[in-house]
């Protein structure tokens, strides 16, 4: 994500004010219930504090040194605390070795920014260690709690914090934003109120959920991409069945898979942390000559135009078809 969410702006707006007042509090405590976006805001919040070249809102550029640092999770003035075990608690090994670590100047001269997720499983002496620490805070230094239940946190943590309350947002703002999403994904839009609903008016746990069903169905589309390739199957009939489909995301998918493609034959070392689709990857596009992968993307690219105009089915026809025909370099080479 780069950027806060829509609901979220009153909230930044609030905070980029008091930085570039210089009055920002030392301690935050974001509370409220999940779903709602609290630990991406602190995080863009904290990527923000530490870019070098902030744009006129506030927001972190995403290109400076910091930025890159930051989305790579190794900025060394970004400190991330959480439960070493899901459910688990903060312990005071960990509290302690933040207080060393943030006692430090900071590296890069700017701000030092710790995030501690589920503040409210930290046990007691990890919340006293803390407390000390929120009592005489170091210089420059923003440490933001995260807790979707306030009366978790002992009152002495509590009153050294400035309270931030994530709400629920209005549900028209909610459900914009969602359809808008569900759209980027080859989603229906108007599923938005139901999922919504279903979620107790949580935006991002109703993203989450529409999501959920997607794995399975696009590891079934990418195995019809392999069929085709190895002539097993049969583009028409395939068409049939992708027609059936929310559209344009089997086009979409479709989309991403051949830039992955190209972005392998580039780059071989690419997908190295998901060997099992590299895999897939390499047998589609091994005997593929580069520039025939590049036209097809093109092909693709225009169909998605064409689609939201044209009946979809020739469309999505033609490029299986086209798929299921691309020239192969040894076909080429022996002929
Ligand atoms: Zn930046």
């Amino acid at each position: 994500m780069s950027g806060y969410y829509p609901w979220q702006e009153t909230h930044w707006r609030n905070l980029a004010e008091r930085l570039a007042q210089d009055s920002l509090p030392h301690a935050l405590l974001l509370h409220g219930p999940s779903g709602t976006g609290k630990a991406d805001f602190a995080a863009e919040f904290a990527r923000s504090l530490l870019c070098q070249q902030n744009q006129a809102d506030g927001q972190a550029c995403g290109r400076c040194s910091s930025c890159l640092l930051y989305a790579a999770d190794n900025h060394p003035d970004s400190h991330i605390i959480e439960p070493e075990k899901e459910g688990g608690p903060v312990k005071i090994d960990q509290i302690r070795a933040l207080i060393a670590d943030i006692g430090l100047s900071s590296h890069a001269g700017g701000y030092k920014v710790v995030i501690i997720h589920s503040a409210g499983a930290m046990n007691i002496a990890a919340a006293n260690s803390l407390l000390k620490t929120l009592e005489e805070p170091p210089a420059k230094t923003l440490i933001m709690l995260l807790t979707e239940q306030l009366s978790l946190l002992p009152a002495t943590v509590r009153s050294r914090c400035q309270l931030l309350r994530f709400n629920l947002p209005d549900s028209a703002i909610a459900q914009n934003w969602l359809a808008e999403k569900l759209l980027e994904n080859g989603g229906n839009p108007d599923a938005a109120p139901d999922l919504l609903a279903i979620a107790n008016g949580a935006p991002l746990i109703a993203l989450a959920d529409a999501e959920k069903d997607r794995p399975a169905l696009r590891q079934s589309l990418l195995e019809a991409l392999v069929g085709l390739a190895e002539g097993r199957l049969d583009p028409v009939k395939v068409a049939g069945e992708w027609l059936k489909l929310e559209q344009p995301m089997p086009i979409k998918y479709l989309h991403g898979w051949v830039s992955d493609m190209i972005r392998l034959r580039q780059v071989p070392a690419s997908f190295a942390d998901n060997i099992k689709y590299k895999k897939v990857l390499q047998s589609l596009c091994r005997d593929v000559e580069l520039q025939k992968l590049y036209i097809y993307l093109d092909r693709i690219t225009e169909s998605l135009q064409l689609m939201a105009q044209l009946n979809p089915l020739p469309v999505i026809e033609s490029l299986l078809i086209h798929w299921a025909n691309m020239p192969k370099q040894k076909t080429i080479m022996q002929g």
